[in-house]
């Protein structure tokens, strides 16, 4: 039986290499080395998505937000209220 501190490694790890594909994938697409079907962007739970701000912090001021309901870097649907810990200020 694995401890507690063992899965948060493991979904720390896991989050560190989606998001850094994520990320990645950005990058080459500003490149125009890809095309834009190679960028694989992250499960809300990997980067532990919310609903909700993380105090003064929101999907709204975030660089990877679209200024709808889109994230460069997390799938699906997110909110401008939202907030997940790939979050880099704008
Ligand atoms: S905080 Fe940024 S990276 Fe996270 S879901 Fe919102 S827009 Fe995407």
């Amino acid at each position: 039986m694995k401890k507690a501190s063992s899965y948060k490694c493991i979904l720390r790890r896991e989050f560190i290499l989606t998001v850094g594909k994520g990320i990645a994938g950005v990058g080459v697409i500003a490149s125009g080395i890809y095309p834009a079907q190679a960028l694989q962007k992250a499960d809300k739970e990997v980067v532990n998505y919310q609903d909700t701000p993380n105090g003064s912090l929101s999907c709204s001021g975030c660089r990877f937000f679209d200024g709808e309901s889109g994230c460069a870097v997390v799938d699906g649907k997110v909110s401008a209220d939202g907030w997940c810990v790939a979050f880099s200020a704008s």
